[in-house]
């Protein structure tokens, strides 16, 4: 029996029960994300049976969001931003203070102190990056310019985020919080220093950062180890936000999310996103399950009217405001309900906002259990709102002119495929195979999952889909049950079969040819429907072999 080990019990305990709520959530066709928070609420203490360390728990989420922050820096494009600033810049700002305004009317009817209604506010004001960003891939609408324009919403609340979080602690003393009442002079002396060294901190990771991130992963890259490289990608993330923190007294998350902008220019960023999602993956699991432990379920039977006041706040106060601005500069009604629908939820930087007001005596159990409450439920509901906004597409169809659409970027437009190859993945097993298509006059379609890769193929005039293929409704997009190919050019083994399967499901006869790298993936292709599965080492030891036959017969040639 192990003796005293805190660490891994925490790790193991979260990890484990993380995994079997968040299939069970999975299951249910709900965000996996509700179930690691149940995880967190199974293993806290505010349930019996196994009760986890939540201090250690939760300074590990803290290399969960230092992940987290640096994933969304490397998609963090300052290119796109700049094209939706004119109404992600004001829309945000309008709503935080809107949503704020309105937590402070709730926490002003409670009777709270106006520090705490603040610090509320702001919680129920900020959506959760992971929810909206898998809400708009699973429907493909990152690249239309609905998405573009709540992306670009969501990353200027993530930067008002960060600075609220800079600067609450040097405010806490006026909002009613610990440290000491400072005056207005010491405020503005302190405002400035905190500003000062945000200012010097993104100086010098623009200047230097700029060349010293991306020579340090060419560098590594060059070495042909894809160990070092990972490393280096965590190193990298880690060590710039640990370092920032330390240097410039920001936070890990602003230090982590620098780093990770810095690599999105570098043409490494792609891999540096793939390597470091396991472990992102992972420690982000952690952090919503140490979320999940700081909820006492008990609020909801505690406080059932708060509960269902904050959740107004967030999925009915929110949308509103943000329909009506985006009804304001003049946006269809059809891109201004996906916008609130991607917005009504609230996620991690609430929590963080949360577990920084705690800290700082500003924030009550009750307000923190209120946002965490709030935090669950609106996650639940997001997906029920996306259902009801497809019930509504013929109506908004009917009431649109043509006028009056959305000036789509660059529509992806191609006549109707009939007998053609559906094929998945386009990277250096895809791109050859699409050469050979492609010289045969072969008709095909492309599922790609990076933007960049399909927007090249569409100035190409290829027909290519931006999204996972395994994601619904792609392979109905690609038009699978008129298809005779289907090649799963990908690497990865559990999404090709479920790629596999339903696409057989679409269209049964269709002739499947899937990538494996085992034997125990061939077997599993074939289970899963694939008709024919090339394995790539018995590709390449066929090719050796031919070389030294071919070599061996020139020889007795000459
Ligand atoms: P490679 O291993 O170099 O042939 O690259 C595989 C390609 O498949 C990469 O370009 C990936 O972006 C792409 N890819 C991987 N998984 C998926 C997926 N589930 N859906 C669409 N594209 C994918």
């Amino acid at each position: 029996m192990p003796h005293d080990t805190p660490l891994i019990a925490t790790v193991v305990g979260g990890l484990v029960l993380a995994f079997i709520f968040g299939a069970l959530a999975n299951r249910l066709r709900m965000p996996p994300l509700v179930g690691y928070l149940l995880a967190g609420v199974a293993v806290g203490p505010f349930t019996p049976g196994f009760v986890a360390d939540a201090h250690l728990a939760q300074e590990l989420a803290e290399i969960g969001v230092i992940l987290l922050m640096f994933g969304v820096g490397l998609h963090f494009s300052l290119k796109d931003l700049l094209s939706v600033k004119a109404i992600a810049i004001p829309g945000a700002v309008v709503q935080i203070t809107l949503a704020t305004l309105l937590g402070m009317g709730l926490a002003w009817a409670m009777g709270w102190p106006v520090g705490e209604g603040f610090i509320f506010g702001l919680a129920l004001s900020v959506a959760s990056t992971v929810v909206l960003l898998t809400a708009l891939q699973e429907r493909r609408l990152v690249e239309t310019r609905r998405g573009q324009i709540a992306v670009g919403w969501l990353i200027v609340e993530d930067i008002a985020m960060v600075l609220a979080l800079v600067l609450i602690p040097a405010l806490s003393g006026i909002l009613g919080g610990k440290g000491e009442a400072i005056s207005n002079q010491a405020l503005l002396v302190t405002l400035a220093i905190t500003l000062g060294k945000v200012i010097a901190f993104v100086a010098v990771m623009l200047i230097f950062g700029r060349r010293l991130i991306p020579w340090i992963l060419e560098r590594i890259a060059a070495t042909g180890n894809r160990e070092l490289f990972r490393l280096g990608v965590l190193a990298i993330a880690l060590g710039f936000a640990l370092g920032s923190a330390y240097v410039f007294g920001v936070s890990f998350a602003l230090g982590a999310f620098f780093a990770g902008m810095i690599l999105s220019e570098s043409k490494l960023s792609h891999r540096a996103a793939e390597e470091s999602l396991p472990l992102r993956d992972a420690f982000a699991v952690l952090f919503f399950v140490s979320v999940g432990m700081l909820f006492d379920p008990s609020i909801i039977i505690r406080e059932p009217w708060l509960v269902l006041a904050t959740v107004f706040i967030i999925v009915v106060g929110k949308s509103l405001a943000a329909l009506g601005i985006v009804l304001a500069f003049r946006h269809p009604l059809s891109t201004a309900l996906t916008i609130s629908a991607s917005l009504a939820q609230i996620g991690e930087f609430s929590f963080i906002l949360a577990t920084l007001g705690m800290s700082l005596g500003l924030l009550s159990p009750t307000g923190r259990d209120l946002i965490l409450a709030g935090a669950i439920i609106s996650i639940l509901l997001n997906p029920m709102l996306f259902v009801g906004l497809d019930r509504l597409k013929p109506w908004l169809k009917q009431r649109e002119t043509p006028a009056s659409r959305e000036k789509e970027p660059e529509p992806a437009m191609w006549a109707p495929l009939q007998d053609h190859t559906v094929l998945v993945g386009f990277g250096r097993v895809g791109h050859m195979v699409a050469a050979s298509l492609t010289q045969q006059h072969q008709p095909f379609i492309v599922i790609e999952d990076q933007i960049d890769v399909v927007t090249a193929l569409r100035l190409d005039g290829i027909p290519a889909l931006y999204g996972n293929a395994a994601a619904p409704g792609m392979m109905e997009a690609a038009d699978i049950a008129s298809a005779r190919w289907l090649l799963v050019a990908i690497p990865h083994v559990l999404e090709a079969g479920q790629i596999i399967e339903h696409a057989r499901k679409l269209n049964p006869q269709i002739e499947v040819v899937a990538r494996a790298h085992s034997d125990a993936e061939l077997v599993y292709f074939e289970e899963h429907g694939a008709t024919h599965t090339i394995m790539g080492e018995h590709e390449i030891a066929k090719g050796m072999a031919n070389w030294v036959l071919i070599s061996s017969k020139e020889a007795s040639t000459h």
